[in-house]
């Protein structure tokens, strides 16, 4: 039964109504414009710490965090002291400023996995960039990447799996060649044997093989540790790239990303989201022979007029000195634990089907019968469950992104008390749509 609080949301229609009229769907990223759950957008007018404020003046507990890069919340005294003093200096100069190297150097003195690093505009652009790095190293044109692997819009990787174990990439969206598609060969997550037989056929031809070392952008599909060993084998063998993707896990699991959780070594690294402070910022990053192809060392061509903007270098920079502080990681992780197993204790005594799957400080409702997913094709497609806790935790005052295959973000200045008092409020709202 869905007994109610009912939300006002008549500022946000009425916003969103005009805003159609301006961009496609209303929005200019389209999951926001809530097509996959119940009700049309809510408009954000303001955030602060871990809560959110809509244009109808609802107060929500956020745990989008704009989708990743707020590890500290909105607007921390610190990110925004940063941003502040760097824009008093000018938004932008087309030229090399201090900190951009200051940023670089807080990155590399902490990574083990690269020596140099490209800043860029965002994480669609990092990853564009380092396959065109990839295949500019290697000589070699094709690409491998999951099923269910997100990696941005850029053309090769916006390709889907059709059937059978070795097979090649489909466009998921109109607009994307054939041709393009026909480089990127797809397999299924964690499966060794579709690996295998991908690299028997292949394995001459593969640039670089690319994931998410923790697939979060449909489910939270966890790999074995034993998989993501093989992967670094196999590309080794046949001289191919291990590129992680590290635009959600960078940051966010450990300083150094899964490459630091799992301890395993890339070759290829992208970060975006968390290393920009809630400003428009990617970056890429290898060894010193593979950065050497990148103009202008090197033949690979790639540039950006506001790559490495001194106002976000700014926020980014704030963001990860805190970050770099002791314990920072562990107090996120037992954080997260409190609100999850809170949660998953009471839905298991219920009975009730359903689990937040969680790594670090990132979950996922699953309504899957199965505990352990690695793979897009476990999930259970019917998001019916989904669209009603969705609007049920709005109601409840929980603010989470409308999509039942995006993760949730827990941040610093969620505070243990805060996590408590939501974990009881997302129960109200389990228990309303369960029984
Ligand atoms: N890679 C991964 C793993 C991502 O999660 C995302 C964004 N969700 C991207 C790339 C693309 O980043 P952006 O949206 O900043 O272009």
């Amino acid at each position: 039964s869905m007994a109610t609080n009912k939300l006002n949301r008549s500022n946000s229609e009425a916003l969103y109504e005009k805003a159609k009229n301006y961009f496609p769907g209303g929005v200019n990223s389209p999951v926001r414009a809530f097509k996959s759950v119940e009700g049309s957008p809510l408009f954000i007018k303001k955030g602060d710490g871990a809560i959110i404020w809509d244009e109808d003046d609802n107060e929500f507990i956020d745990f989008c965090g704009s989708w990743g890069p707020l590890i500290l919340g909105h607007n921390h005294p610190k990110v925004y002291a940063g941003i502040v003093a760097a824009l008093q200096n000018g938004a932008s100069f087309g030229a090399p400023t201090r900190l951009e190297n200051e940023l670089a150097e807080l990155i590399l003195s902490r990574n083990p996995f690269i020596d140099k690093i490209r800043f860029t505009s965002s994480g669609t652009e990092a990853v564009m960039s380092a396959i065109r790095l990839a295949r500019g190293y290697t000589g070699r044109n094709k690409i491998v990447k999951f099923e269910g692997c997100y990696h941005g819009h850029s053309d090769s990787l916006l390709v889907k799996a059709g059937s059978g174990l070795v097979t090649f990439g489909n466009t998921s969206s109109a607009g994307v060649p054939e041709a393009f598609a026909n480089e990127t060969l797809v397999l299924p997550l964690n499966d060794s044997e579709a690996l295998k037989s991908c690299f028997e056929q292949f394995g001459k031809e593969i640039a670089c093989v690319i994931i998410e070392p923790i697939p979060a952008n449909n489910g939270l599909l966890l790999q074995e540790l034993s998989f993501l060993k093989e992967l670094r084998e196999i590309c080794t063998q046949n001289g191919a790239l291990l590129f992680f993707d590290e635009v959600i896990s960078g940051f966010r699991v450990a300083f150094s990303g899964a490459a630091e959780y799992y301890g395993i070594a890339p070759d290829l690294v992208t970060y975006g989201k968390i290393i920009g402070g809630g400003l428009p910022v990617g970056a890429y990053g290898a060894k010193k022979e593979i950065m050497a192809c990148v103009a202008p060392d090197g033949p690979v061509y790639q540039a950006g007029t506001l790559s490495g903007n001194p106002v976000a270098m700014a926020a980014g920079l704030a963001q990860l000195t805190e970050l770099s502080k002791p314990s920072f990681y562990e107090d996120q992780e037992r954080r997260t634990k409190l609100f999850t197993d809170k949660i998953n204790s009471h839905a298991k005594a219920k009975g009730y089907v359903f689990e937040l799957v969680t790594i670090g400080s990132i979950f996922w409702i699953s309504f899957d019968n199965s505990k352990h997913i690695h793979a897009a094709e476990e999930i259970n497609p019917d998001m019916t469950n989904f669209k009603h806790l969705h609007r049920a935790l709005l109601e409840e005052g929980l603010y989470m992104g409308p999509s039942g295959y995006e993760v949730g973000f827990i941040s610093a200045v969620h505070t243990d008390e805060l996590l408590l008092k939501a974990a009881q409020l997302f129960i109200n709202a389990l228990d309303r749509i369960m029984s």
